[in-house]
């Protein structure tokens, strides 16, 4: 019988969550729940002057917004704990000085300086950097004696010549000749496991059977399998997917926009549409739907089908999805998240009549691809907010359009309040009174009663703008010189 399925994401705590992240999470997560297996978040915090205790609350609370939910993690739960690589130190002493006495690592007295030395040579001459084993065979003696000389070795894992093979589920055979990989540290000089050590410890002791990761970490994949023979450990399966590039094919970085999962948050994404967005960038699900659930993702999804190719991130596709989620919001979710926005441009929500806030937020919904667009049309409902966009004025001042204006500001003046049922039958007397129809009509009448040239549905504003506001705009545009 297989090992049940344990999947783990790793990330550093070094900064906000990217979205390449949050993908490689999502595909555990997946990973773990289509197989019944179960999923498990680790802290790799060695790193101990770039860690910082907020990025792990901040990696915690973005996982947690997209639904990418853990069973063993740093907050509880699982057998395998603690889930901070900070501290599980001891762990990874035990094993350094097996493979010491064993000879398979040794330690290297080599200075900072030196090796940086050796590395410009080399670049130099035209090859690949590498450490050169100057301290590989020292004896007892020379150790001793430069030991107490008070000076910190790290430990160096001796690769022997030869070749590391293995399946990877994405890539399929990959093959790495040991002269590409030099003897690597696996402890620091201040006792530090460095991360390709502590990742194998870790994998090995939670029984991690799949390792899926990025692209970006399969040169440490041969590194980790030298590990793994010399523990006399068997190696998890390995999948690593392409990285997400920015438009110009170069890696997704900051100079791109927006990267991590809590900017797109506060820009007013939705989880969903984030989700449903990573998991289409390099997956293409059998059905050709492309609008897809959590759940009908969990159905769908199979590591084999990730593509071997980087995905090309769209914004326009991820506002496309997240336009898709905002129209499908229900009522007081959707007000829940717009209020804040309201409140940001500085309207005072509680003083207002709660079902006049509901029908703005379910007509603006529709315009909506980002939540915090919804700033962009406050002015046609917030008498304090409102005024005349530029390009409105241009048109509103035009001799012609200002007979138009007095006339439609006379037929409204006949009228009783506008309400849902009356705004159509408004238009259409306007349209006979004005003998325009269409943009010629419309742009007017949107630009002399919101001040914009785009904007939510006429026939549903009118009602909510109320007679007495449309012929008080309507002056106003008349007055505008
Ligand atoms: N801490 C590593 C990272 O954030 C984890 C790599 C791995 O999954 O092994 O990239």
């Amino acid at each position: 019988m297989n090992a049940p399925v344990r999947v783990r994401f790793a990330p550093a705590p070094t900064g906000l969550l990217h979205i390449g992240n949050g993908r490689t999470a999502l595909f555990n997560y997946l990973f773990a729940r289509k197989e019944r297996g179960t999923f498990i978040l680790r802290i790799e915090d060695t790193d101990v002057e770039r860690s910082t205790d907020a990025s792990i609350e901040a990696i915690l609370q973005d996982l947690r917004w997209l639904g990418i939910l853990w069973e063993e993690g740093p907050d509880g739960g699982g057998q395998s704990g603690p889930y901070r690589q900070s501290q599980r130190l001891s762990l990874y002493h035990g094993d350094a000085e097996k493979l010491l006495g064993e000879g398979n690592v040794y330690k290297c007295f080599c200075s900072p300086e030196r090796l940086e030395s050796l590395r410009k040579e080399q670049l130099a001459r035209g090859t690949m950097p590498k450490y050169d084993g100057r301290c590989r065979n020292l004896s007892e003696g020379e150790i001793s004696k430069m030991e107490s000389e008070g000076l910190l070795p790290v430990l160096r894992f001796r690769v022997d010549k030869g070749t590391v093979v293995f399946e990877d589920l994405i890539h399929g055979r990959m093959s790495f000749d040991s002269d590409g990989i030099s003897d690597f540290i696996i402890v620091r000089s201040d006792g530090m496991a460095a991360y390709n050590f502590a990742c194998v410890i870790d994998d090995h002791s939670m029984q991690i059977s799949h390792v899926i990761r990025g692209e970006d970490h399969l040169s440490n994949t041969p590194r980790q399998i030298l590990l793994y023979r010399a523990l006399g450990w068997q190696p998890p399966v390995f999948a690593h997917h392409p990285l997400i590039l920015g438009p110009d094919r170069s890696p997704l970085s900051k100079r791109h926009g927006a990267t991590a999962v809590s900017q797109y948050r506060e820009e007013g994404f939705l989880p969903e549409s984030l989700l449903n967005y990573l998991i289409l960038l390099g997956w293409t699900p059998p059905s050709g739907e492309e609008i897809l659930s959590l759940e009908e993702i969990v159905e769908a999804f199979s590591l084999s089908g990730l593509s071997r190719n980087a995905p090309t991130h769209s914004r326009k596709k991820l506002e496309w999805l997240n336009s898709h989620y905002i129209r499908k919001m229900d009522k007081d979710r959707l007000i829940r998240h717009l209020l804040p926005y309201f409140e940001k441009a500085g309207i005072a929500v509680h003083a207002l009549d709660e079902t006049y806030l509901a029908q703005i937020c379910v007509l603006l919904k529709e315009n909506l691809s980002i939540l915090s667009q919804v700033e962009d049309y406050l002015s046609i409902f917030f008498d304090e907010k409102f005024f005349f966009e530029e390009e409105a004025k241009t048109l509103l001042i035009f001799p012609e359009n200002r007979n138009l204006l007095q006339t439609i500001l006379n037929a409204i003046e006949g009228w009783s309040e506008i309400e849902d049922d009356s705004a159509s039958s408004l238009l259409r007397q306007l349209e006979e009174k004005t003998g325009r129809k269409g943009k010629p009509l419309y742009g007017l009448l949107r630009a002399g009663m919101t001040g914009k040239m785009k904007g939510p549905e006429l026939v549903k504003t009118l009602p909510l703008l109320g007679k007495e506001r449309m012929m008080k705009r309507l002056k106003m545009a008349l007055e505008l010189t």
